[in-house]
Formats: C-alpha cells, sequence, structure tokens
C-alpha cells in the first residue's frame, strides 16, 4: 500500500500529533462509547453532534445562540473560506475563532469534498485538484499541502487531511482513490507545522469492506489523533453505510475519537453512536430550516402546510427549546408566508436543539448503560 516509505518514516518524526489533545473514553455499552476529546478551545463531550457553518457562520443563528444551544462544536468550510474571504485575511484577523467569535471547539474540512463536487469544473492528478471558482470562474488548485496551509491559517482545533471521496459502487475508481487518499495523508501530515490542531486521517473506500480494511490498516499506522470515516451517506443505502461501520468501527484504535462526516438525520446519529461512531456533523438542521421543514424526535413537520395556519401548538410540545416555549406553529406559518427572517433562526434553533438534546440524551443512556433500549424504542417510534 506505501508507495513512498522515506516519506512515512519522515511523517513519524514530525511534531503532528500533539500532546494538548487527547481522547478519554468514559463509557461504552457494546460499540456505543461516551468520551472526552480535550482541545485547546476547550473539552469536547461525545457523542457530539457539529453544526455546520460552511462560511464561518452557522447560517441564520449566532454564535450567542449556539452557546445556548450547547453546541460543542462546528464546521467550516475550507473551500469556501479559501475563496472568500481568504484565508490569509482571517489569520490576520486573528484566526477563525476570533474571526467569528467562536471561542470553543471548531473543526474545518480539508476542502477536498467540495472541490470533487464540482464535477465538470476540476481536474485531479496524482499531485492535487485544479478547479475553477464557483464565485467567479478563476482557477485555482489544491494540494495535500496547500489544504493543511489553508487550514493553519484558519486554526480550527481539528484540521482534515486532504482526501478523495470516491462514488461509493466504483470498485476501480476506490481501489485509486484509497491509493491516493493514502499518499494525500502522508503528505498532510509532512505539511503540518502547527502544534495546537489535531489532523484526522480520513477512511475511504466506498461500500466494500476490504478496501475500507486496507485504509484504516494504512492510517492507523500513521497514529493520527482522530479517524473520519469519509464517502458514506454519498448515496449508498442505509443497509450499505451500517456494515461499513461495523468493518471500520472494531479495526479503529478504541482511544481515538471516530467522526463520521456529513451524516446527521436523527435516526442515523443513533445508528451510527451504535456502531462506535463519536462525531457527526451535518447541514441538515439548518438546511432543513431554511425550506420550512422542522426536525421531530418522530419525523417532520413543513410547516408551510395549510393544516397549521390556525394551529396554537408549539412544533413539538415535548421540546424545551426556546422556539417551542415561545411560539406557535400558526406564527411560524405567518413567519414563513411573510418570508421574514425570524423564520429561518426560530426553525433552525428547534432543529438544533433537537439534535443536540438528543446526542446529550444518548451520552447520558451510554453512562447509564441503557443506549440499546433507548436507541431501539427510538428507532421505533421514527415514521
Ligand atoms: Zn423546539
Amino acid at each position: 500500500m506505501n508507495s513512498n516509505p522515506d516519506i512515512f518514516q519522515a511523517t513519524l518524526s514530525l511534531p503532528n500529533f500533539p500532546d494538548n489533545f487527547h481522547f478519554e473514553l468514559e463509557a461504552l455499552q457494546n460499540r456505543a462509547r461516551a468520551g472526552i476529546f480535550y482541545t485547546p478551545h476547550g473539552p469536547l463531550l461525545t457523542p457530539a453532534f457539529a453544526p455546520v457553518g460552511t462560511q464561518a457562520s452557522v447560517k441564520s443563528v449566532s454564535p450567542d445562540q449556539l452557546e445556548q444551544l450547547g453546541a460543542g462544536l462546528i464546521l467550516s468550510n475550507t473551500y469556501h473560506l479559501y475563496l472568500r474571504p481568504g484565508d490569509e485575511l482571517v489569520a490576520e484577523m486573528g484566526g477563525l475563532h476570533h474571526f467569528m467569535n467562536w471561542p470553543h471547539p471548531m473543526l474545518t474540512d480539508s476542502g477536498g469534498y467540495q472541490v470533487f463536487s464540482l464535477a465538470g469544473t476540476r481536474k485531479i492528478d496524482e499531485d492535487g485538484v485544479t478547479f475553477k471558482s464557483h464565485i467567479d470562474g478563476a482557477a485555482h488548485r489544491f494540494t495535500p499541502e496547500k489544504s493543511i496551509n489553508i487550514q493553519e491559517n484558519l486554526g480550527a482545533d481539528i484540521i482534515m487531511a486532504f482526501d478523495e471521496c470516491a462514488p461509493p459502487y466504483d470498485r476501480l475508481y476506490n481501489e485509486r482513490a484509497v491509493l491516493r487518499t493514502h499518499s494525500w495523508a502522508v503528505r498532510c501530515a509532512g505539511a503540518k507545522t502547527r502544534s495546537d490542531q489535531a489532523l484526522f486521517g480520513i477512511v475511504q473506500g466506498g461500500i466494500f469492506p476490504d478496501l475500507r480494511q486496507q485504509s484504516v490498516e494504512f492510517l492507523t499506522q500513521l497514529d493520527f489523533p482522530g479517524y473520519a470515516i469519509g464517502g458514506l451517506s454519498v448515496g449508498e443505502t442505509k443497509p450499505e453505510m451500517h456494515a461499513i461501520l461495523e468493518v471500520v468501527d472494531p479495526l479503529l484504535p478504541e482511544n481515538k475519537p471516530r467522526y463520521l462526516m456529513g451524516v446527521g438525520a436523527p435516526e442515523d446519529l443513533v445508528n451510527g453512536v451504535l456502531r462506535g461512531v463519536d462525531i457527526f456533523d451535518c447541514v441538515l438542521p439548518t438546511r432543513l430550516a431554511r425550506h420550512n421543514a422542522a426536525l421531530t424526535r418522530t419525523g417532520r413537520l413543513n410547516l408551510v402546510n395549510a393544516g397549521y395556519a390556525h394551529d396554537p401548538d408549539p412544533i413539538d410540545a415535548e421540546c424545551t427549546c426556546y422556539t417551542c416555549q415561545n411560539f406557535s406553529r400558526a406564527y411560524l406559518r405567518h413567519l414563513i408566508n411573510a418570508k421574514e427572517m425570524l423564520a429561518a433562526t426560530l426553525l433552525s434553533i428547534h432543529n438544533l436543539h433537537t439534535l443536540l438534546q438528543l446526542m446529550r440524551e444518548i451520552r447520558l443512556a451510554i453512562f447509564e448503560h441503557r443506549f440499546d433500549r433507548y436507541a431501539q424504542e427510538f428507532l421505533g417510534n421514527r415514521r
């Protein structure tokens, strides 16, 4: 697998694996884990769901509101911030934590996923990817080294290796993407200079158990402080996603956090934790909010529905969020129809609360050794 042993050896002696991060596993029930990931911006309690702030802003909610919601980690996107306002500007303004006023743990992706999604306008080679900006069409190039350099300018606590996410069913493509991902992971580790950031490796391999196994085996040799599982929730079925998590979970080291990228539907969070995942992120709660939909414990409500016009009840009578404590479905529907910005804010608060509260309940249930029962009941109640 390893085509360049010199780079591999050199990597191991570099300051890539800082001391100021460590993961403490606090409780375990079957495969479900509760823990703490210590970062320079405070401890992250896991299992954790990270809201996404694509452009250094979680759409329609303020950092103050995110704090009140109990968000422990937020994610920002390297591709977007590199293009606008530029990572050097963010560095000049004191880094992302200071720039967006989020003093808690933060994660940036590598930019790879967004760049590879620009189908038709990007060109991949062994060294990196050339692509055109979605803003003005200008040509840019990302390499593993460039991605790390941008992420060092942004300054998040957790940064991600530059990887290639292949279509899940294409065997040949996945074989090539896994090798490329591995060689790029080595280069990312070698390019890293800051000791106050933890670089996570990303496991690829589509729906193919042997490729996933190969990927975990290679990456764990590099001893990253955490591992992400990439290339899932990209078109495969739920049973296929679960099967891959079941392959990967027992192979990953127990004392490092595992991060399932881009997954955030309530049932997927429960199913992920059941299979050993510690960290999730997804745009789902805020994106649904902007499309007038509320996530609940049992399903989704579309508040545009005429049936809610005279409905005095909150979105969810059992929900303790600010929105449900203070506003009716009728009012929310009115805000949506009047195109008031507050609609997106109130719905985002509710949707984020639903997922963050779910994670708190899951964590407690693991400590109390009743998560299996909790999960069974939760999944049984989904519509
Ligand atoms: Zn609510």
